[in-house]
């Protein structure tokens, strides 16, 4: 089986593992207890709260863990700002269904343009906070603004320019939040470079476990609670907490942030021989995405195709793509981001994502390629 789906999750790190089996079959106790048998969970909770920070300059109390990029992107659509304020968000077409469907039902939503790669378009922004700080005026002030944008798009890789995004955000007296569940642990993240206000991330798409993630919240950012409970995560976050996926995460994320330069190049080389075979095989194509593009991540619409139709085909030959999003797999349309880039009609519905990953090998890529003529030659 080749499996180049690592956009929809990847296979967890070995090391991982062994970390977290103490904490489930012997080492169980809940971190929150005071005595003595509780104690290494204690200490590995705070032990993996400062690994994570410091594998994207953080402090360690601006690191609370979640369930993963669905719930803290939920948690910062549904909480941010004063909560006597009304709310007003901007966000772009081709973010995750955790932060569009999120948005929907919550608030006055504004979409910032982006272009055919996916980039978003500065002066939309600037137009669409310039806004928001004359109906700030009309609120009394009482109007809060979070600008909502991906660091990297899960269809087809577009990287954003964050840091200059929240240089203009901030210019406006509005808050940014980033989805950086496709960029942790593949990218090189450091928060306060960038200057975000929160960052939310997920352990499963970095060869952690599945079920586990973290939100970033610089200091000082107003976000209430999104789950009641008890006082765990700073009174942040009820729940208790999953000691063995939090060890798992921290130890995946550290080895995937040491080896960031080097698993960049590998799949970098193992993308570019997939693309120089499929040109040479001479498949009508489009390649989606920008050229700053998360590496591996490779979203091809084919000529009067069927996008269905070739995961099916390419699973009957032992290869696991994707069509678009994994969450979209109920729906067989064109996606919503294959929409918003306005790729051609007689190419968009022959779309499938390939994510190449850090165990996937140049003669995977020619494989597969090969592959995909096979199957458009019938
Ligand atoms: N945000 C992005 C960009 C994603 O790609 C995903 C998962 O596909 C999520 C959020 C949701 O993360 P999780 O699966 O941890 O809930």
């Amino acid at each position: 089986m080749i499996y180049v789906d690592n956009a929809a999750t990847t296979k967890l790190d070995s090391n991982a593992f062994e970390k977290m089996k103490p904490f489930l079959l012997e080492d169980y106790g809940n971190a929150s207890q005071p005595y003595s048998f509780s104690r290494n969970a204690r200490k590995a909770l705070k032990e993996a709260r400062r690994t994570i920070a410091n594998c994207i300059n953080a402090e360690e109390e601006e690191i609370y863990f979640t369930s993963g990029g669905t719930e803290s992107n939920n948690w910062v659509i549904k909480c941010f700002g004063a909560d006597e304020a009304d709310k007003m968000i901007i966000t772009t077409p081709i973010e995750h269904h955790s932060i569009l469907n999120a948005c929907k039902k919550l608030h006055k939503i504004k979409y910032v343009n982006i272009n055919n790669s996916g980039e978003v378009n500065e002066n939309s922004l600037i137009s669409l906070l310039t806004s928001y700080e004359t109906n700030k005026n009309l609120y009394n002030n009482s109007l809060d603004c979070l600008v909502s944008i991906m660091y990297a798009n899960n269809e087809i890789g577009t990287l954003q320019n964050i840091k200059r995004l929240v240089q203009l955000t901030h210019e406006k007296g509005a808050l940014f939040h980033t989805d950086a569940v496709q960029a942790v642990g593949h990218i090189k993240i450091d928060v306060k470079e960038l200057n975000v206000d929160m960052l939310s991330a997920s352990a499963h798409k970095f060869n952690g476990p599945k079920g586990i993630g973290f939100l970033y919240i610089k200091k000082g950012t107003s976000l209430s609670q999104l789950i009641a409970g008890g006082s765990q995560e700073n009174g942040m976050r009820a729940g208790t907490q999953n000691i063995s996926a939090i060890v798992g995460m921290a130890v995946a994320l550290k080895e995937n942030c040491e080896n960031i330069d080097a698993n960049s190049k590998h799949i970098t080389e193992v993308e570019n021989a997939f693309i120089d075979k499929i040109t040479e095989n001479k498949i009508d194509f489009i390649r989606n995405g920008s050229i700053n593009h998360l590496p591996g991540n490779v979203n091809i619409s084919i000529r009067n195709s069927d996008g269905e139709m070739m995961l099916h085909r390419l699973d009957l030959m032992g290869i696991c793509v994707s069509t678009g999003s994994a969450c979209d797999n109920v729906n067989n349309q064109v996606s919503h981001v294959i929409k918003a880039i306005s790729v051609p009609s007689d190419y968009a519905e022959g779309t499938i994502r390939i994510s190449f990953g850090k165990e996937n090998t140049v003669e995977d890529a020619i494989f597969i390629a090969d592959s995909i003529m096979k199957i458009m030659q019938g």
